[in-house]
């Protein structure tokens, strides 16, 4: 498919994948659940789906179709690493769909780190539950820097327009899959994480145990975890049992969509006072 076809395809591509996979998740989890929600779905839902929407309006509106135009141009101009090697194609783009699999593991890690931008990133780990809608769940802000790093990663990479289609699909697609509040039987669960990031191994990430909560930063192929020493297998506390989110980020009002805009502004709540708790 020629280059500039490829952006016109890709919002409709996404939009259709994002449909199908949401649905797909949505039944399963009502069919084999993992754990029970703290919230019902109509008090969580609209307000993770009106942040996705959100999001969605200000990329289109800011910069619509950025990371594949930067592909297109790179391209054009003969920019970046894989330029410069003229490799075959399908290893071009096998390498950086991995590439850039690589360096939003890095990035994770980093908005984990960075104390600002774990304000940012916070808001997807303040979600008290752990489901389809968490994986929709981003600050615009967040994903507006996310898009920028990938955009240079494009750049430098000179990564091939249908590997940037491949990979934004993909991370959409297994971005929904990861946060299933659903079951997967233990024998299919410990072989596919050899392959792919499972809910069971990415609920781990959601943890409000700070060491629980820096391991599995990986989003699509877990080898990264693995290697570089951030893999933990499962919670301490059990799946079940285990809680999730962030300490001073679980009164009843923080799921509300207008919270979730300027939660990256506010401090967590120190949770009531020693007096207080001894009166409770
Ligand atoms: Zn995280
Ligand atoms: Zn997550």
């Amino acid at each position: 498919m020629p280059v500039d076809e490829l952006s016109e395809v890709e919002p409709w591509l996404r939009f259709g994948a994002f449909v199908a996979i949401f649905v797909a998740v949505a039944v399963w989890e009502a069919l084999a659940p993992r754990r029970r929600l703290r919230w019902s779905r109509a008090r969580r839902w609209p307000h993770n789906l009106g942040l996705l929407a959100l999001d969605v309006i200000v990329v289109r509106l800011l910069a619509p179709g950025a990371a594949i135009g930067v592909a297109v141009l790179a391209a054009a101009e003969g920019w970046g690493l894989l330029h410069a090697l003229a490799l075959p194609e399908w290893v071009a783009v096998a390498f950086a769909v991995l590439a850039l699999d690589l360096a939003i593991y890095g990035q994770h890690i980093l908005f984990h780190r960075v104390p600002l931008l774990w304000r940012l990133h916070r808001v997807h780990h303040t979600d008290t539950d752990f489901d389809v809608t968490t994986g929709t769940r981003f600050h615009p802000v967040e994903i507006l820097l996310s898009l920028g790093i990938k955009c240079a990663v494009i750049m430098l990479l000179g990564a091939p327009p249908l590997a940037v289609l491949i990979f934004e699909v993909v991370l959409n697609v297994t971005s929904m899959f990861n946060h299933a509040n659903a079951r997967l039987p233990d024998a299919v669960d410990s072989w596919l994480r050899w392959l792919l990031v499972t809910p069971d191994m990415h609920r781990v990430h959601h943890s409000v145990v700070g060491r629980e909560m820096n391991s599995n930063f990986g989003f699509n192929v877990p080898w990264w975890d693995r290697l570089f020493g951030t893999y933990r297998a499962q919670p301490l506390a059990g799946h079940s049992e285990m809680r999730i989110g962030v300490e001073g980020f679980d009164a009843p009002d923080e799921v509300r969509l207008s919270r979730l805009l300027v939660q990256p502004l506010h401090e967590p709540d120190p949770g009531p006072l020693p007096f207080q708790k001894e009166h409770a």
